[in-house]
């Protein structure tokens, strides 16, 4: 009678806490509260908000009912093993873009998963559909004010919506929106584009209805359809040309001006990607109105040089780094990337060469753009690179130094490995070096390619105390 009873399963409770007096243990799944049935984590946090709660746990397959004796808001002691306290919802779509279906056989099963759920939209920051969210189901998850969301939009036209998905039901994206933005949930948009289906005058159609929208519908990216070269079978579709990456840019710039007359912000943004292809310079700082779209490649470039001017203007942390470059004769090491950050990143690193001279330090950093021969040449971002493609570049050439500096993004987070499952030690391993791993940030990665192993020590003696 209850739904998904496994992922409602308690991993431990406090000794000594309302859930532990009241008899609850670790292996018990909570099903109920004060009658209502738990269906995930937002009617869980809403329900156990109250004061002195009856609950109901299922225990070697038998319901009991136990009373809590606890504060309203009080924690109750105990987690559960799965956070979401249901199964991440699978989508139902079959987009005519989707880039898991054109990854290669054999990597890890996980990356495989395809989710769409507005849950973890709200949790990790995931984009969903909303093709397989009901509006009652929608209407019960923005009764909890989960905001913001993250909703790929894709077009705004009903029919096309429903080709590019590869769904039945996905036409109805403006009932759905309104649900969420009359609810008060902050929504931010995501464009995948692909030429010849919804860019120029399709695009055009949905700016012009999403510009209407009220202010809950925060920001809407625009990002041009990732290919890879594991394509059999599918669509066929193919890249943006130079020429439609600029016609794309002054379509978004035509409506980023309408929208600050009309919202008071820019609203919408190209990707970074549809920048580099268009040989266009990306937007000023101020123009990304705080960088809603991040995570969806909106802005990265502009911000990394901007936090590099900072650390640039920074005299009390470059004097700082200068004490410690003191004894140092040579800043040498290679800095890897994918091809699109590549200009970007070789400008950054001619400018701590400058400052280096001005120093009267040696400066013998290398620039290496990886092509991604793993998914074919079309992807360049650097989080798409994989070991086995970075290895095979630098092995080729003579590095400066001993530390190769990799941008965080090529990690898996929180781990030493990269998309097709090398680790950082399997690099230092092949190239007899050390690899540094740098985050996305400029004024980070200055000071770690200026300081070299030093800041590396620093870290690791840091890690170290850590554990
Ligand atoms: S929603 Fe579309 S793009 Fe996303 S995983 Fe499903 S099929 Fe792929």
């Amino acid at each position: 009678m209850y739904r998904e009873i496994e992922e409602k399963v308690i991993l431990s409770v406090t000794p000594g806490s309302p859930a532990a007096e009241a008899g609850i243990v670790a292996g018990d799944a909570l099903v109920e509260i004060n009658g209502h049935e738990i269906v995930d984590i937002f009617d869980y946090r809403y329900y156990i908000c109250d004061r002195d709660p009856e609950v109901a746990v299922i225990r070697d397959g038998k319901r009991l009912e136990l009373g809590l004796v606890k504060d309203e808001y009080e924690d109750p002691g105990f987690e559960f093993r799965n956070i979401m306290l249901a199964k991440d919802r699978h989508c139902a779509n079959s987009c005519i873009f989707c880039f898991i279906d054109q990854m290669p056989p054999g990597m890890r099963e996980s990356l495989y998963f395809k989710d769409d759920d507005l849950r973890l939209s709200f949790l990790t920051g995931n984009y969903a559909t909303l093709t397989n969210c009901s509006v009652e189901e929608l209407k019960r998850l923005a009764g909890y004010h989960i905001s913001p969301v993250n909703v790929s939009i894709h077009t705004m036209n009903p029919e096309l919506r429903v080709r590019m998905l590869g769904h039945k039901g996905a036409g109805n994206i403006a009932e759905k929106l309104k649900i969420l933005t009359d609810a008060g949930i902050t929504v931010n948009g995501q464009i995948v584009l692909v030429p010849g289906w919804n860019d120029s005058e399709e695009l055009r159609f949905t700016l012009d209805t999403l510009l209407n929208y009220p202010k809950e519908f925060n920001s809407l990216s625009v990002v041009p359809v990732g290919l890879t070269r594991y394509r059999e079978g599918l669509p066929e579709l193919r890249p943006f040309t130079k020429q439609e990456a600029i016609d794309t840019i002054r379509l978004v710039e035509d409506y980023r001006r309408m929208a600050l007359i009309l919202r008071g912000n820019s609203f919408v943004y190209a990707s970074d990607e549809f920048y580099v292809k268009a040989g266009l310079t990306v937007p000023d700082y101020e123009d990304y109105d705080g960088f809603p779209a991040l995570e969806d490649g909106v802005g990265m470039l502009r911000l990394f040089e901007s936090q590099v001017d900072e650390f640039m203007g920074d005299r009390r942390r470059l004097a700082r780094v200068r004490r410690r470059l003191f004894f140092k004769r040579k800043i040498r090491g290679t800095v890897v990337c994918g091809t699109m950050a590549y200009p970007m990143i070789s400008a950054q690193v001619a400018r701590l060469k400058d400052y280096c001279e001005t120093a009267h330090k040696a400066f013998d950093i290398a620039v290496v753009p990886v092509l991604n021969d793993f998914f074919g040449h079309e992807v360049t971002v650097s989080g798409l690179v994989t070991g086995q493609d970075l290895i095979r570049t630098l092995k080729r050439m003579e590095l400066p130094g001993e530390l190769v500096f990799i941008p965080e993004s090529m990690l898996r987070a929180g781990e030493n490995v990269l998309l097709d499952d090398i680790t950082t030690d399997d690099i230092e391993k092949a190239l007899d070096k050390t690899v540094v791993a740098v985050e996305n940030d400029g004024a980070v990665f200055c000071e770690k390619l200026l300081l070299g192993k030093a800041a590396l020590r620093q870290e690791r003696g840091l890690s170290r105390k850590r554990r």
